[in-house]
């Protein structure tokens, strides 16, 4: 409960934290990771899944994390949330590279405290004829918890990219999506990820798209469904959720 004492600013934020313990980790493959949580206080929020949380690395109301606010917080979606038990859990891709979540996310272990900023977002799915989701591993994560409140009347198309067979990320649900996968080239501008895409039949255009994953993959998958396939720019979410160079995209 740290955070809630000695720092006047942090007093003000404290109702945004929550505070908790990792009870649990695992590799679900070798290239991402499991990390449930159980939190101090009873869930207080509403959730609705493609919600992420906000980890906090160090602590952004500190004078570093001032000076340094891309070195502070760094994001995860919800992959499953268990109210009674105030469990939540993450699934975190250990990509090829260094970063500070990377780095907690690696050394995670049971009894580690852990602070969270309460969780937001706004990559929902929505009500339309069809669903259409795309992304790579870090897109898979997310696009998890959005397939399985998915009712199992529902249509859905989509592509999932990772590095090779033994990185793909198990989805739950009835939902599954086609998988591709790059074979070491990179995950920034995919071009496999957009052949892909590009290679669907879809029903038409009025479907709900969900576009996350590398930043400038997300904008050649949207510029393809709007230039080439006449899709309202409206029914396309797109959710950036990193960009080489870039750090803590949120
Ligand atoms: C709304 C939202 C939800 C997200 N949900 C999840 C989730 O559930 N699981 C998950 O694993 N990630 C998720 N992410 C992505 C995650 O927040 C980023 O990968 C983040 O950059 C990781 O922080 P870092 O400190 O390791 O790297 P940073 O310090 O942010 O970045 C350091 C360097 O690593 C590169 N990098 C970052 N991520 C990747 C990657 N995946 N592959 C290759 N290079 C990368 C960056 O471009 C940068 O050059 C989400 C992001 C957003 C915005």
């Amino acid at each position: 409960m740290g955070t809630r004492t000695r720092n006047p600013l942090a007093g003000a934020f404290a109702k945004y934290r929550l505070e908790g313990t990792v009870t649990d980790t695992g590799s679900v493959t070798s290239t991402m990771r499991r990390i449930r949580l159980v939190v101090d206080e009873p869930i207080g929020f509403t959730y609705v899944p493609g919600q992420h949380v906000r980890v906090q690395i160090n602590d952004p109301l500190s004078v570093s994390g001032l000076l340094r606010p891309s070195e502070t917080l760094r994001t995860y979606t919800i992959w499953e949330l268990t109210p009674q038990e105030r469990a939540i859990e993450l699934r975190v891709h250990l990509y090829d590279g260094d970063g500070i979540g990377l780095r907690w996310a690696r050394a995670a272990a049971a009894g580690d405290r852990v602070t969270l900023w309460w969780p937001e977002g706004d990559l929902f799915t929505r009500p339309a004829p069809f669903h259409l989701f795309v992304g790579e591993e870090t897109a898979g994560a997310a696009f998890g918890p959005m397939l399985r409140a998915l009712e199992p009347s529902a249509r859905v198309y989509g592509v999932l990219e990772s590095e090779s067979p033994e990185h793909d990320l198990p989805m739950p649900g009835p939902h599954q999506l086609q998988r591709i996968h790059r074979h070491g080239a990179p995950a920034a501008s995919s071009a496999t990820l957009l052949a892909a895409v590009a290679a669907l039949q879809l029903p038409g255009t009025d479907g709900a798209a969900y576009v996350a994953g590398e930043a400038r993959t997300c904008q050649m998958i949207r510029d393809h469904l709007v230039r080439e396939r006449g899709w309202n720019r409206r029914s396309i979410k797109v959710k950036p959720f990193w960009a080489p160079g870039k750090r803590g995209l949120h």
